[in-house]
C-alpha cells in the first residue's frame, strides 16, 4: 500500500533526525518539499546555510549544480541529491572544454560565471555571481579589459544594460524562463491593472522591459513583504508562488505564465527524499582538485559582495 503524504513526511522527519541530516529546498520545489525543509531559499543561500550547520548530511532538494555548490562549500558533509536526473539544461549549455576554447579567443577576458553552472565550469572561471549580486560583481571589475559572462545570455544582457558594461555573452538560456512571453505579461497586466510585476532576470529582455522590477528569487520574497501592492504578477518558475502565498497570506500572487515550470525541479518528490535518506544515495561529491579551483571563484564572489 502506498504511503500518504503525511506518513511520508513523518518517516522523513524521523529518519532525518536519525541521520543528523538537514533538508534544503530551492524556492522552485514542490510545496510538499518546501514544507519538510529546514531552509527554503536560493541556491547560494541554501549552501551557505548548510555550511553553518552541525548536520552531517545535506539533502539538497534542487538540481545538480546546487548540490555541487553545497559540496564545494561543505566538503566534509555527505550531500545527497534525491534524483540524479535533476539537472539544469542551462548549466548543460556550456562545458569546461568549450569555455577553455573561448578563453583562448579572449585571453584577456575575466570570466564571470553565474552560479547556475557545473563545478567544472566554475573551476575555469575567475569569479562567480548570483542573479542577486551579478551587477555588483561586474561593477567591481571596472579595471578589467574584457568580461566573458557565462552561461546565461539573458542575465548577462540585463546586467550589461544595468551597469553600462559591454560583455561577451555565452549564448545559454533557461528554457523555463524563456517560456514566459511578453504577451503573457501584457495579458496579466490588463487583467490586474493594480498589480506590480516582478520578473527574474533570466527572462527575455522584452519581458523584463514590461516589469516593475527584475529580481532574484530572494529579492522577490523581500519585495513581496515590503510592497504596498496587494496583487503581484510573478514572472519566474511557478514553485515560488507556494512560498510567496504562505509568507504573505493577505496578498494575491499571480503567475505570469502557467508554462513556467522547470521539470527538473519537480523530479524531487517526498518518495525520492525518503528513499535517498534510507539508502544514503545518490551522493554528490566533488573531486578535491576541481573543488578547490571552483571554490576560489565562489570565494572571490563572497569577498566582493
Ligand atoms: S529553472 Fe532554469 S536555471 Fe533553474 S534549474 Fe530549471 S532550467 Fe536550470
Amino acid at each position: 500500500m502506498e504511503n500518504s503524504d503525511a506518513e511520508l513526511k513523518e518517516k522523513i522527519i524521523n529518519l532525518k533526525k536519525g541521520r543528523n541530516a538537514i533538508i534544503l529546498a530551492h524556492n522552485y520545489q514542490l510545496g510538499e518539499i518546501q514544507d519538510i525543509a529546514d531552509f527554503v531559499g536560493d541556491s547560494l543561500g541554501l549552501s551557505q546555510n548548510a555550511a553553518r550547520t552541525e548536520a552531517d548530511v545535506i539533502v539538497f532538494c534542487g538540481v545538480h549544480f546546487m548540490a555541487e555548490t553545497a559540496s564545494i562549500l561543505c566538503p566534509d558533509k555527505v550531500v545527497l541529491l534525491p534524483d540524479m536526473h535533476a539537472g539544469c539544461p542551462m548549466a548543460n549549455m556550456i562545458t569546461a572544454k568549450r569555455l577553455r576554447e573561448k578563453k583562448k579567443e579572449h585571453p584577456k577576458a575575466t570570466v564571470v560565471c553565474y552560479i547556475n553552472s557545473s563545478v567544472a565550469v566554475k573551476a575555469e572561471s575567475d569569479v562567480c555571481c548570483t542573479s542577486a549580486n551579478a551587477a555588483k560583481i561586474v561593477e567591481k571589475l571596472s579595471d578589467t579589459e574584457e568580461i566573458l559572462f557565462v552561461p546565461d545570455q539573458y542575465l548577462g544582457n540585463y546586467i550589461s544594460t544595468k551597469t553600462g558594461r559591454k560583455m561577451i555573452l555565452w549564448p545559454g538560456f533557461c528554457p523555463t524562463h524563456v517560456r514566459i512571453q511578453p504577451q503573457a505579461i501584457s495579458r496579466r497586466k490588463a487583467e490586474h491593472p493594480q498589480a506590480k510585476v516582478v520578473v527574474h532576470p533570466e527572462c527575455r529582455p522584452e519581458v523584463i522591459a514590461l516589469a516593475d522590477e527584475a529580481l532574484s528569487t530572494g529579492g522577490m520574497c523581500r519585495f513581496a513583504h515590503e510592497t504596498e501592492a496587494k496583487e503581484i504578477i510573478v514572472g519566474t518558475e511557478i514553485g515560488i508562488i507556494y512560498r510567496l502565498r504562505r509568507e504573505n497570506p493577505g496578498k494575491i500572487f499571480i503567475p505570469a505564465s502557467e508554462q513556467a515550470v522547470c521539470p527538473n525541479m519537480k523530479l524531487i518528490t517526498l518518495e525520492r527524499v525518503l528513499w535517498s535518506l534510507q539508502e544514503m544515495t545518490p551522493e554528490i561529491k566533488v573531486p578535491e582538485k576541481i573543488r578547490l579551483k571552483a571554490k576560489a571563484a565562489v570565494d572571490k564572489m563572497l569577498e566582493i559582495v
